[in-house]
């Protein structure tokens, strides 16, 4: 099985190192990326902390599929600019980190029975490259993304990404952005925060630091209170991915725990 064969060699390749932090990022209006703002400075904060990672696993609520789960393996990702109506300014940012081929191939590989996949279509998109250009600024550390299999229900996806949990001790950071409360047709400048909004996010946290993934795991998408706060669930999906790479050994800490617009978790979270 040639495809193991690589992963075993890859392994080698990875050094052992300190198990690296697991991160959640909610990362909301796009603007972020390029205003300076109390989210991103948060972001910016957290990046000076965390060890260099010897390459970056992003799961993006803007990476889509069904059916599959694509690995992108690119040597050098190209900056996907996937939203309208935007100022130029965020057309121009341009996010240059190499990829991570070898890595990327020995994902796809592990996920091969979980119907992974190797690409080299796609690049970062914005939910990626908006979060990463504050917490690595100089773009020096490889990355790549992995899609989200929506065809596999939120339980699919946490199953999936156990698989992810060892790349932690070979000097992977995995990085989920999307967002805990997720509404963009109830966002609203005036009136505070929804009152779903505020319960959708404190069952989520109270969830987390109970290590009660299974509550969130086997969420339908049709419980009121969820899809309230998520009318399509893409953008939770990668807090589910990165609970799962927790072990218990893990602590847990939450920050950017507010709510944006009334209807938009900034709700952060990191594993380490
Ligand atoms: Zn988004």
């Amino acid at each position: 099985m040639p495809r193991v064969v690589r992963f075993k060699a890859l392994l080698d390749q990875l050094k052992p190192s300190p198990k690296m932090p697991a991160v959640f990022l909610g990362h909301g209006n796009p603007m972020y990326a390029i205003t300076d703002n109390q989210f991103a400075q948060n972001w910016r904060l957290l990046g000076e902390k965390l060890p260099t990672p010897q390459a970056i696993l992003c799961v993006s609520a803007h990476w889509e599929t069904h059916g599959t789960t694509l690995v992108q393996v690119s040597e050098q990702p190209k900056t996907i600019h996937d939203f309208g109506g935007f100022p130029q300014a965020l057309f121009d940012v341009q996010y240059p980190a190499i990829g991570a081929p070898d890595t990327a191939r020995a994902v796809a590989a592990i996920l091969q029975d979980h119907h992974g996949h190797e690409t080299m279509e796609w690049g970062l998109d914005h939910g990626a490259w908006s979060v990463l250009r504050h917490l690595f600024p100089n773009a020096d550390v490889p990355v790549f993304q992995l899609s989200i299999d929506m065809s596999l229900g939120l339980s699919g996806q946490y199953a999936l990404s156990m698989q992810l949990r060892e790349l932690r001790a070979r000097g992977v950071l995995i990085l989920g952005s999307g967002n805990v409360v997720h509404n963009l047709r109830r966002i609203r400048a005036e009136g505070g925060e929804h009152d779903w909004a505020i319960e959708f996010d404190q069952f989520v946290a109270d969830k987390l630091e109970s290590g009660d993934h299974a509550a969130l795991a086997n969420i339908q998408p049709e419980d009121p209170l969820f899809a309230a706060a998520h009318p399509t669930f893409e953008h939770f999906s990668p807090a589910l991915y990165v609970a799962a790479v927790a072990d218990k050994k893990d602590q847990l800490a939450f920050f950017n725990d507010h709510m944006d617009m009334g209807s938009l978790s900034m709700r952060s979270f990191v594993y380490f």
